[in-house]
């Protein structure tokens, strides 16, 4: 089936969505994306999305070509236009094309590019891996330094990934200065008795939208959260492992370079997690 993509203010059949070869998403990866769930048929944290991609574009001094509430008609006209119930949609912001590659900045007047696409993937929320947990395996942070920004910079996670497949696993976990950063798509967790551990927010990683739920509905379950970097050698001795993003909500990990947690199964902590998570956000989908 052919899918209706939003290209600048436009719904077009996907194969007549056509974009500059200036364009400097293209040339430069100069853009920034978001991606938003949807379960049900509506859109799961949008309003932390809108938050986090205004950020990026202000950090990148990039035009926001569209207002909050122009976006959200925009996701949920997608979702109906391709009778999505679960799945996602992909939001990419660049900078647009001044008509050919220089790396200066293009003037102030040159229009963004804006494309978002749907992706669906019915029964989501009920992946097999949840009961399984999933394999990472560690690789060096060799990403820029900003990865708070959102960027479109995504080859050395897509690196890590096919690293992590030709390990046998499911994903790599990075590491920098002796302590994990984040997943390649997804933040990285680990927990201690009643403590989930997670690296604290700055430059080094993204600010996960589902990272920021998931913390809040951990403290209100009176569970504790400790905001730190810890080792590969730490998360291979914990009680639990786990990631989150956007597209998994909450997903155990169960062995880390070969060595089981938890005898290789997913941990009670991680599930009820992404049980309250699942919940919660399903009550709040716009
Ligand atoms: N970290 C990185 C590097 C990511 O690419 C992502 C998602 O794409 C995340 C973390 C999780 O962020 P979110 O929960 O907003 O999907």
């Amino acid at each position: 089936m052919t899918r209706t993509v939003y290209l600048n203010g436009e719904y077009l059949p996907e194969d007549e969505a056509k974009i500059s070869i200036f364009d400097r998403g293209f040339l430069m990866a100069d853009g920034v994306y978001e991606v938003t769930s949807v379960l049900g048929g509506k859109l799961i944290d949008f309003e932390g999305h809108a938050v986090r991609l205004q950020r990026s574009l202000d950090e990148l001094e990039m035009q926001h070509p569209s207002s909050r509430d122009d976006l959200l008609e925009v996701h949920r006209e997608l979702v109906r236009l391709n009778d999505i119930t679960d799945g996602m949609i992909y939001l990419q912001i660049t900078r647009g094309s001044a008509g050919d590659r220089d790396f200066a900045y293009p003037s102030k007047d040159t229009p963004p590019t804006i494309v978002l696409f749907t992706q669906a993937k019915p029964g989501m929320a009920d992946s097999p891996m949840a009961k399984t947990g999933m394999k990472v395996i560690s690789i060096a942070d060799e990403r820029w330094g900003r990865r708070d920004i959102k960027t479109v910079q995504l080859l050395y996670p897509s690196m890590g990934k096919m690293m992590a497949k030709a390990a046998g696993c499911d994903d790599a976990w990075m590491v920098e200065d002796g302590a994990v950063t984040e997943g390649t798509s997804n933040n990285a967790y680990i927990v201690k008795g009643n403590t989930i551990i997670t690296r604290q927010l700055s430059h080094d990683i993204l600010h996960g939208i589902t990272r920021a739920a998931v913390l809040r509905f951990a403290a209100e379950a009176q569970m504790q959260v400790e905001e730190r970097p810890f080792t590969i050698e730490e998360a291979q001795a914990a009680d639990e492992a786990f990631i989150t993003s956007a597209s998994t909500f909450v997903m155990p990990v169960v062995e880390i370079d070969g060595a089981a947690i938890r005898a290789g199964t997913p941990g009670p902590v991680a599930a009820r997690l992404r049980e309250i998570y699942l919940d919660e956000s399903r009550k709040a989908a716009l």
